[in-house]
């Protein structure tokens, strides 16, 4: 394969610019990126990130035929080495991608597994790990075939991300109404349905995994805390790590995540898991992405926490010139602690004031604010989603001060809402 430049190039799939790790990432690693932009975002050619070489717009959710013409027509004018994405619902598109071209990648079938919760619940139950109960719908009509199971259920859609319609129902009598409501809250959120999930309730905390395979091997980085949200629906809050759990714990979520790895036949590239450990103990996953978590969050926590440049091993992976081999011992011995902070909405309206958040840009634990909502933007109750008004991206000496510093965090951010819109025929806050 040739191109003009000396470098290695990937074409990154729907990466907002504003996120900046995996841009930082490439250039480091002297990884060429062609973009292609999220059709919502205008990017700037005068401001894109230096490791960006071009930009391709492709329509990859409306066109999905037409996207992978373009691609075949780029790559036919001016090869690249791989295609990445750290967009979830843009993972099976990515990995048909390379199947067609021949590039690095988990093909087809196996990101199909790690996007489709119906198939990953099943695939990971055949192979013998720990799964709740769980019933797959195929249309709201079918709800009673969930009755069945152990009350409380979290009831989501097969395509889900970021949590957006998942939710809890605490009863059988309650089970119609919350697979109505996520069935027509995924329908408008994310575009169409073709099925639920509805499952038992893991009592217990949550943590984040994010691990690296390479030829089947898989070594797993970090191990984040990420809070103990109860529903009913789940807003994703804090990210702090490592966690401070027991070496055998640890050994225990070490040896379920890998072999996740094995039953979904992920051998290459970065995943990011969720698990919650049921009973405080026992490891359930929630799902695993075959992608670098959080737009990239998950290379700013791996990386702070081990010094390793997760999101740089990564793209060599896509380009297929990683070498070293990853081995799959012990987890790295962390070097620091890393942290996320999501500003909770902690309302909805109109949004009048954010205050607290411009003081942390010079705060020496701070290395990013990245801000999403505004005065004037308009947040719309639960279960509508209108997105999170900001990251907090920090590091510190010890997991200790990170619980300290969101403790701190709590307290200095405010948002105020004037209640100029009227939310009286929606649900509840
Ligand atoms: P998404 O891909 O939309 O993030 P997840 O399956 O990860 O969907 O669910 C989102 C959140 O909902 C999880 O992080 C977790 O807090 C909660 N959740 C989902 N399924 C369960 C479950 N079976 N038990 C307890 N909590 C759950």
């Amino acid at each position: 394969m040739t191109t003009d430049s000396p470098h290695p190039t990937l074409v990154l799939v729907y990466q907002r610019t504003s996120l900046p790790w995996i841009f930082e990432s490439a250039e480091r690693a002297g990884i060429d990126l062609v973009l292609v932009p999220r059709p919502d975002e205008a990017v700037s050619e005068d401001r894109l990130p230096p490791a960006v070489v071009d930009v391709l717009q492709l329509d990859i959710e409306t066109d999905r035929a037409g996207a992978l013409d373009a691609l075949r027509r780029r790559y036919e004018e001016n090869a690249f080495q791989g295609i990445v994405t750290l967009y979830d619902p843009a993972v099976p598109f990515v990995a048909e991608a390379a199947e067609l071209l021949g590039l690095p990648g988990i093909g087809r079938d196996v990101a199909l597994g790690a996007q489709d919760k119906r198939v990953m619940r099943e695939r990971l139950a055949a192979a013998g790990l720990n799964v709740p109960g769980f019933v797959r719908l195929d249309e709201p009509a079918d709800w009673e075939k969930a009755a069945r199971l152990t009350f409380p259920v979290v009831v989501k859609p097969a395509h889900g991300f970021s949590s957006l319609g998942v939710t809890k129902a605490e009863s059988p009598q309650r089970l119609k109404s919350v697979v109505d409501e996520v069935w027509r809250t995924s329908a408008s959120k994310l575009g169409q349905v073709d099925g639920l999930v509805v499952e038992e309730y893991l009592d217990g905390p949550e943590f984040a995994v994010e691990s690296l395979a390479h030829g089947g091997d898989v070594r797993i980085l970090t191990i984040g805390y990420k809070g103990d949200p109860q529903g009913p629906h789940f807003e994703e809050g804090v990210y702090r790590a490592p966690a401070a759990l027991p070496e055998t714990v640890q050994d225990d979520i070490r040896r379920e995540v890998i072999a996740a790895h094995k039953a979904l036949g992920i051998t290459d590239g970065p995943t990011h898991t969720e698990l919650r450990l049921r009973g405080g103990v026992t490891p359930y996953l929630l799902e695993m992405g075959a992608r670098i978590g959080g737009s990239g969050v998950s290379h700013y926590i791996a990386s702070g926490v081990t010094g390793i440049d997760f999101a740089a091993q990564a793209l060599r992976i896509a380009a297929g010139i990683a070498s070293e081999p990853l081995g799959s011992g012990p987890l790295p011995t962390p070097v620091g602690a890393a942290a996320n902070y999501i500003v909770p909405c902690g309302g909805y309206g109109r949004i009048t004031t954010i205050s607290g958040l411009d003081e942390l840009r010079d705060d020496p634990r701070v290395d990013h604010v990245v801000q999403m909502l505004f005065p004037g933007d308009v947040v719309r109750p639960y279960p509508d989603f209108t997105g999170y008004p900001a990251f907090v991206l920090s590091r510190h000496a010890s997991i200790a001060e990170t619980e300290e510093f969101h403790r701190f965090l709590e307290q200095a951010i405010r948002i105020e809402y004037a209640d100029d819109t009227d939310h009286s025929h929606e649900g509840q806050a």
